[in-house]
């Protein structure tokens, strides 16, 4: 293991204390698990373009090299192949930890291994944070709170989980990776945020996730009908991409550890969001109905006060602005799908 190592930002890294070598602009060395993502290809984009060095960690598991490629050849940006589960030695500032599936199709694809990631990814990235003194950020989930029994759900409600169900592996994973999250802050002094993400859509979600926003949108873009599962009075609050990425990087740059909830308090049941995209996309939608899944949170909005107070965030855009923004890269992909040349 190095002990001491200098790099290009002005650093030294001496027996897990960060020493400034010189004067000159601070440029932040980062690390992004799960960059090549969703929201994390998003949040890569905006520190690179704020000047800072990104280094992807990615299984490749649910994201894709498309989401980064116009990065390549970029000298500040480092793309690693890597499971979280396994140990690695990198230096840097600070570490954005969102390796994880999001969607539950892929979660549930095969649980023990996400359980595996939230838990065994999360102490790894936190053992990285302790040796090398970086600061760091969890992404976890409103799926902590469960089928709430609050509405809306503040960061003091304690959740209501079925802790042997078949979305536990991601709702009990997360919660034990904010445990772990506390425990390295308490225990080891580790600097630590811890961000719960509300429901999010935009430009890069996987064409098939099976969540929502990008099953209707797709649905609706190939002329299918829009499953609704249940009866569809389920209700969710949807956050455009752009709105959780600047939250995420106001948390990481402020002083308070959290959890904060990150979400557009914003409400729709399933129906009102068929709704808004047949509006966006085709007035002649159709919609069917399916059997939901298992263990379905009725209710979900987020109660965002203390983000607002603490962190002077809110989200800007709403659903009706947002979604058009997303549909307009869902016809070029499935266009591109169309012709053949994948995506
Ligand atoms: P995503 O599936 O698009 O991205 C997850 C990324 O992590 C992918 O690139 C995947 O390949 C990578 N990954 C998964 N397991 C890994 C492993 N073991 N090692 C290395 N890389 C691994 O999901 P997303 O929507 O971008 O979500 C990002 C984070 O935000 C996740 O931690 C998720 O739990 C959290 N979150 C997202 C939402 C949302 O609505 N998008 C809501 C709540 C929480
Ligand atoms: N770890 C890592 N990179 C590092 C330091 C630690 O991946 O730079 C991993 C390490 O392999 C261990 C985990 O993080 O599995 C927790 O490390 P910690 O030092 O907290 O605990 P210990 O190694 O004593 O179990
Ligand atoms: N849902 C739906 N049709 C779909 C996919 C999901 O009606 O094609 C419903 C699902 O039952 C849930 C809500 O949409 O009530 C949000 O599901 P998603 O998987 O997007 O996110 P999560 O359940 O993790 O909030």
């Amino acid at each position: 293991e190095t002990n001491s190592v200098e790099n290009k930002n002005n650093y030294k890294y001496h027996n897990g204390g960060r020493v400034p070598v010189g004067i000159g602009r601070k440029r932040k060395r980062i690390v992004v698990t799960g960059g090549a993502g969703f929201v994390g290809s998003h949040l890569v984009d905006k520190l690179i373009a704020r000047g800072d060095d990104v280094i992807v960690i990615d299984n490749f598991f649910t994201g894709r090299k498309e989401n980064v490629v116009h990065l390549f050849g970029n000298p500040r940006f480092e793309l690693i192949r890597h499971d979280v589960v396994e140990p690695i030695l990198l230096e840097v500032d600070q570490i954005y930890h969102l390796a994880c599936p999001a969607s539950p199709v892929h979660y549930k694809y095969n649980p023990v291994k996400n359980i595996k990631t939230n838990v065994m990814g999360t102490l790894n990235m936190l053992g990285l944070a302790k040796r090398i003194g970086a600061r760091f950020l969890l992404t976890s989930t409103s799926e902590v709170y469960g089928d709430p029994l609050e509405h809306p759900q503040k960061e003091t409600y304690w959740g209501h989980v079925n802790p042997i169900g078949v979305r536990s592996c991601y709702d009990e994973g997360k919660r034990t990776a904010e445990t772990l999250t506390m425990d390295y802050h308490r225990g080891a002094g580790i600097e630590v945020r811890i961000a719960r993400i509300f429901n999010t859509y935009g430009p890069r979600m996987c064409l098939d996730d099976g969540r929502v926003v990008s099953n209707f949108v797709s649905q609706v873009i190939r002329k299918q009908p829009m499953t609704v599962y249940g009866d569809g009075k389920q209700t969710r609050s949807f956050q455009y991409v752009s709105d959780l990425v600047d939250g995420l990087v106001a948390l990481m740059e402020n002083e308070h550890v959290g959890p904060f909830n990150l979400g557009n308090p914003g409400e729709f049941t399933m129906l009102e969001l068929a709704e808004v995209v047949k509006e966006t996309i085709d007035p002649g939608a159709k919609i069917e109905f399916k059997p939901n899944t298992a263990d379905d949170p009725h209710k979900r909005k987020p109660d965002i006060s203390k983000a607002k107070e603490l962190l002077n965030w809110e989200p800007k855009i709403s659903l009706h602005k947002g979604l058009p923004l997303m549909v307009t890269d869902f016809q070029n992909r499935i266009l591109n799908e169309d012709e053949g040349k994948g995506n």
